[in-house]
């Protein structure tokens, strides 16, 4: 049988893993920060017949330029975003990819916080840009001085912040944020994917984009949005940034389908994002519920509690996967990690994990 180390793959793909996180078919699936409601009805048949009529018009090109979603995600933004300052790809991963292929590649470096989101080390990889893992401050807080530090020890050509932070939860502040802006020369990316989570009035940074033309904020329809099967992603910076990703793109890469039911779900954004507040109830409930039984959660501005005090992470994994239960397990000792879900996923969880609470709780 061949095998990878038989045919002559480039060298600095070499003994690496691909994202894996499992896929499985179990009643409840809390393990990859999906929105777990469904997409309301009335919103699907609008999208349906948005793709239906897409579907006609199948035997052309999609609009290379997306210009409609551009100006509908700029609205959705705010901030006096205009369609110019907006891109869009299959997922905000392709989002990041489009930015390490035109800023990153063979010479150049890539800086983030570990531990932080899986895939920026892989997007680096795949590009050949250099990935530098540096180290947050306790309890997986990142300060100003902490990042800008390693900014000037690695002078990045592209900073990844991942705001609120994956797998962690931690929230990040615009005084970090602005800090690595000012200290950077290369290009920064705030990665918002679970913004819509934040506390109300958590200031975006968004805020920031007047005046930094190497600063840009990605987002995704895939979790607050309850839209992540759709893949899109976006992300709103200077409109020169935006031209050089037209430098890597493919031709026409998002289709039409995908444009059309992008355009309805927007259409309904406030349907889309109406269970956002009671996910986020359910993660306050996790939180309060795991401190109760003596585990410790970390802090969380996303749709996800990573919780430490598991004495056997796997084991509580497996045992969890028994019953139906599909959670996290990132390889951060002592820790596992969990999606907020329905009210019923939540219980179903809670219950499961108290037979684990660690002992004198
Ligand atoms: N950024 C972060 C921090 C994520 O956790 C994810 C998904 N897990 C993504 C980006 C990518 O999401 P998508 O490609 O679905 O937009």
């Amino acid at each position: 049988m061949t095998s990878l180390d038989d045919l002559p793959i480039r060298d600095d793909l070499r003994g690496r893993s691909p994202y894996g996180a499992p896929q499985k078919s179990v009643p409840v699936a809390l393990n990859v920060n999906e929105n777990t409601h469904p997409i309301p009805e009335d919103v699907a048949h609008d999208i349906v017949a948005r793709v239906a009529a897409a579907i006609l018009r199948l035997n052309r090109y999609p609009d290379r330029e997306f210009t409609e979603l551009r100006e509908a995600l700029a609205g959705y933004l705010g901030h006096g975003l205009a369609p110019e300052q907006i891109w869009a790809a299959n997922g905000s991963n392709e989002v990041l990819q489009h930015l390490l292929q035109a800023f990153g590649g063979p010479g150049r470096r890539a800086l983030g916080f570990d531990p932080t989101y899986s895939m920026y080390g892989l997007l680096a990889s795949g590009t050949g840009t250099e990935w530098i893992a540096a180290p947050r401050d306790d309890d997986f807080e990142l300060s100003p001085e902490t990042a800008v530090a390693a900014v000037l020890e690695h002078d990045p050509d592209l900073v990844l912040l991942c705001a609120p932070n994956n797998p962690t939860g931690t929230p990040l502040g615009l005084d970090t944020i602005r800090a690595v802006a000012d200290a950077a020369r290369g290009i920064v990316i705030v990665d918002e994917a679970y913004f819509e989570f934040a506390e109300p009035g958590t200031p975006s940074a968004l805020t920031l984009l007047e005046g930094r033309p190497r600063l840009v904020v990605s987002r995704t329809m895939s979790k607050a949005f309850a839209f992540a099967g759709a893949r899109v992603g976006y992300l709103a910076g200077d409109p020169a940034t935006i031209d050089a990703l037209r430098l890597v793109r493919l031709p026409y890469h998002l289709s039409a389908l995908t444009q059309a039911a992008a355009l309805g779900a927007l259409a309904h954004s406030g349907e889309m994002l109406a269970m956002v507040d009671e996910i986020r109830g359910q993660r306050e409930r996790i939180s309060a519920e795991l401190v109760r039984l003596g585990f410790a959660p970390h802090r969380s501005g996303s749709n996800f509690v990573l919780f430490g005090g598991v004495d056997d992470p796997h084991a509580v994994f497996e045992a969890l996967l028994e019953r139906g239960i599909l959670i996290r397990e990132l390889g951060i000792p002592g820790h596992l990690r969990v999606t907020a879900g329905t009210e019923a996923e939540t219980t179903a969880f809670l219950e499961a994990i108290a037979v684990f609470a660690p002992v004198g709780a």
